[in-house]
């Protein structure tokens, strides 16, 4: 199967199970601390870093970035994601090692940076690992 024929079926997986895959309105909205745009292309390095990220390439996803929240050390991105670092309660539109999405973006071979431990990057899905 074409890479991008199996990249689109997994994105499909996030929007039939209801994951909640962010509208075309949100993501005009300005950046107020709660964005919450799923989006693959970013032309940016790696946070922190001087490197390009694997979203400057297309080779990465991030899927409901407020309720899969970034986190390195004390700083969360959205900044008022807060609440959903307590990955103990599920709420709809988190994503879970166990979950629907995750399995399908690993079927087309995708890591999830919710395996990582620093940063944890709950949102993010690549094709390169990074
Ligand atoms: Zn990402």
């Amino acid at each position: 199967m074409p890479h991008a024929i199996a990249t689109a079926k997994a994105i499909q997986v996030a929007v039939s199970t209801r994951c909640g895959v962010t509208s075309p309105a949100e993501v005009t909205a300005p950046p107020t601390g709660d964005g919450n745009t799923t989006s693959a292309f970013v032309c940016r390095p790696v946070r922190g870093r001087t490197i390009w990220s694997a979203h400057a390439y297309g080779l990465a996803i991030d899927v409901n970035p407020f309720q899969n929240p970034y986190r390195s050390g004390q700083r969360v991105l959205p900044e008022l994601a807060t609440a959903y670092l307590d990955r103990g309660r599920k709420l709809p539109g988190m994503i879970t090692a166990a979950g629907p999405v995750v399995a399908a973006f690993r079927s087309i071979g995708w890591t999830w940076g919710g395996g990582w431990t620093s940063p944890t990057d709950l949102m993010h899905f690549s094709s390169t690992g990074h």
